[in-house]
Formats: C-alpha cells, structure tokens, sequence
C-alpha cells in the first residue's frame, strides 16, 4: 500500500512532535512515523530550559498540566568537595519524557495528525521526491521528509553521514527515585570520566542521569560497583545515593554517544533535534534545542509550501544557515565545558574560578542556552 503526504516525520521525539505539531497549525497534510510506543521513559536529565515557554503555548500545550518542578538553582561541585550555587538567568521545568513526550504525543491524536507506530529503514530522494519504507512493508511518498530520529539510527549509516563513524566513547544511565531534594534545584556533580545531573520531576521524584566515559566504566562489573567505587568519591553524589531509592525495576542505560559534528540537511533531508547536532547533556539545552529547530524548520516549511521559498535549494540554504546562526555556538561552548568537566582537576579550577567570581557561570550559562523562541 502506498501512502502519500505532504511532510513526512520521521521519529516522534520532542522535535518530530512539535514539528507535527505545527505544521498541522497550517492544514498541511502530516504523517508522523515513530518505532516506539507512547509512553516510555528515554535516557534524559529531564530539565527543560524555560525558553520553550512561549513556544509551547504557541502550541496550545501548557506543560503545568504535568505538575512540573520549577526550577531557577544551579549547583557544581568536585570530586574534592567544592561546590558552588548560581540562579538560572530564565530557569527551566522538570518533567519526564515519559510524561512530556506523551503529552505531546496526546495532542497528535486529538488534532487528528497520523502517527503510525513503525521503523524507517530507507529514505530515497530521486526525482524531487521522497520515498520512504518501513520495517513493517509500508511505502510512503512525500513532498519533504524531516529526519528527527534521535542521535543515531541505521538511517544515519545508509546515508553514510561521517559523524557515524567517528568513535562514541560514552555511556549514560538513568533511573527515577524517591528522596529529599529541592524542587528548585538541578545539580551537576562532577566525578572522574563523567558528571551526574539531579533533579526533581513530577510527583516529587528525582531523576539521576549521568554521562561516563566506557573506558573508566569497563573496569567494573556492572552499575552498581561502578557508582559506589567511582560517583561516590563526590560525597555530595555518595549522600543522595545512600538516602534515594530507585523506582525503575533496573537503571536505563544508552551507550554509543558521540558528539561530532553534524549537519542540519542530509541528502535533502532537513534534519532537526539530536539528528541535526547533539549538545553535551550537561548543558541541560539539547531538548530546547530540539524544540527551537523543530520551530525553525517548520516555519521555513511553511514558506516553501506557500511559495515564498521558491525552491529546494534556497530551503535547504536557508535552514543550514538559521541552524548555525542559533547553534553552532552552543555546541562550540558545549563541548569545551564537557571537556572540562571529565577531568577533576580543570573542573576544580573552574570552580575554584567560578566560587571567587561567580560571573564567570552565568556568562557559560548564557552561551549554552538560548532566548524566549517567541519572545513576548
Ligand atoms: C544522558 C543525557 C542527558 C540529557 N539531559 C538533558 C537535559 O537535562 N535537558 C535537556 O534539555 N536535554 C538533555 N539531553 C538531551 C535530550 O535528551 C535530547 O537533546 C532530546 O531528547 C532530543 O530530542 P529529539 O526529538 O531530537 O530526539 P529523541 O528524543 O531521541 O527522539 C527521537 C525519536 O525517534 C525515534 N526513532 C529513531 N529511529 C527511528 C526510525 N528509524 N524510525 C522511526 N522512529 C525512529 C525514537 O524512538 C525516538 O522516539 C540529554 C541527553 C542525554 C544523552
């Protein structure tokens, strides 16, 4: 069977579904195709950067039916007991992507968008066309194609994008817990190969999820050594372990992260979220990001459809460049704090740096995030 549409969204992460989202404002014809089934939990920090407000209005979706934290509090602390407190120049929400994407996913189906539960093995793209198939049989055609399908995916291979076979020397592991901690607060605790984030999501759980590096990880057995011998060495981290209690059965865990270079169009295909370019997690920005370039993508979408943009060319120019223009620079700043934060002692210089003149925090904050996306 051979199914026809408008844009085609391939993978209903936060950026496919606020993409569906909005193009279907416009009475264009979506199909949206996303392998998992809603809800599930995905491996995330689950801080949310307040810029996406206005935006998600916009999109008629008010996060406070979620019951989120609210919070406006960064702490930083070392593996030698340092630890610094800045406030969050716009602050930011926790919610789990088990809620939020099925929030968004609820929405869909209530607009009456198709979501079909499938997996995407090829994109072609001959003759000003798309053709699509799926693990299950299906053929679509389609005028555009938005890939927003997460950090990697056999999708990537096929269309041989170099950052596939760059190495991806990262693991992550996340669970939720019952504990004592500030809804107010998201905490970033360093630890050697790796740093930990902290924070409350709905009904008062915390979520702990922390990046490390698989060549300090492989020298233990298994999660639960490696935390005691290794996230324990930050006693701030060793203190919420000891006094929290997991509510997953088992940790999630991804492992292959990589965070090479990207680009935002890939064989025509405009690319947004993770699939157009991964910020280091710790930047707590990468599900804004996924929103922003979600809205980006969509408007210039918008303009092609009704002939503003008079051809491909110019479309997929005009995405590459408003892509850079808001995050080139985030991905830069990024990377070089990362960097910083796997080794104990720059981290402890920084914050050494940041205790005396705490300026220097707000200054990295402000260059990981962006503004309002609508501003008011
Ligand atoms: C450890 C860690 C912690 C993080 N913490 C934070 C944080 O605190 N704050 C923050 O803002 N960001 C954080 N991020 C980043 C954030 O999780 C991502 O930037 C965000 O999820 C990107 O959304 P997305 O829609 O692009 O991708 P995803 O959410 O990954 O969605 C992609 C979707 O595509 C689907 N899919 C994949 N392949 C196919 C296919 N072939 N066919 C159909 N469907 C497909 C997947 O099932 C998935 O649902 C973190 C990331 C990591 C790894």
């Amino acid at each position: 069977m051979l199914f026809q549409t408008d844009v085609l969204i391939v993978g209903g992460g936060l950026a496919g579904l606020a993409a569906a989202l909005h193009l279907h404002k416009t009475g264009l014809k979506i199909i949206l195709i996303e392998k998992n089934s809603y809800p599930h939990h995905k491996v995330c920090g689950e801080y949310v950067s307040n810029e996406v407000l206005p935006y998600l209005e916009w999109l008629n979706i008010d996060i406070n039916k979620l019951y989120p934290s609210h919070i406006n509090r960064l702490q930083l602390t070392t593996t030698s007991g340092k630890s610094i407190h800045v406030d969050l120049p716009l602050g930011g929400f926790g919610v789990s992507r088990y809620e939020l994407d099925n929030f968004l996913y609820q929405h869909l189906l209530e607009k009456g968008i198709e979501v079909i539960e499938d997996t995407v093995n090829e994109i072609a793209f001959d003759n000003d066309i798309f053709v699509v198939h799926t693990l299950a049989g299906k053929e679509f055609t389609a005028k555009q194609v938005i890939g927003a399908y997460g950090k990697r995916s056999t999708i990537d291979v096929k269309l041989n994008r170099p950052f596939i076979k760059e190495k991806s020397p990262y693991l992550a592991v996340k669970a939720h817990y019952k504990g004592d901690f500030p809804n107010d607060l998201v905490a970033v605790h360093n630890f050697n190969g790796g740093y930990c984030g902290v924070s409350q999501v709905e009904n008062q759980h915390l979520n702990i999820c922390y990046l490390a590096d698989y060549a300090t990880f492989k020298a233990h057995k298994n999660i639960e050594t490696y935390q005691k011998k290794v996230l324990y060495q930050n006693k701030y981290l060793a203190d919420i372990f000891e006094n929290s209690e997991m509510v997953f059965d088992a940790p999630l865990t991804i492992s292959q992260l990589a965070f090479g270079a990207k680009t935002a169009v890939s064989n025509h295909i405009l690319c947004i979220g993770d699939t157009a370019g991964l910020i280091h997690p710790l930047c707590g920005n990468g599900m804004a990001m996924a929103i922003h370039s979600a809205k980006i993508c969509s408007e210039l979408l918008l303009q092609f459809f009704d002939g503003i943009i008079t051809s491909r060319v110019e479309l997929e120019r005009k995405y590459t460049s408003s892509w850079n223009e808001q995050f080139r620079s985030r991905l830069k700043m990024g990377s070089i704090l990362s960097s910083i934060l796997r080794k104990d002692k720059l981290t402890d210089i920084l914050l050494t740096g940041a205790i005396k003149m705490p300026f220097i925090l707000q200054q990295i904050i402000k260059k990981t995030h962006g503004k309002p996306l609508i501003s008011k």
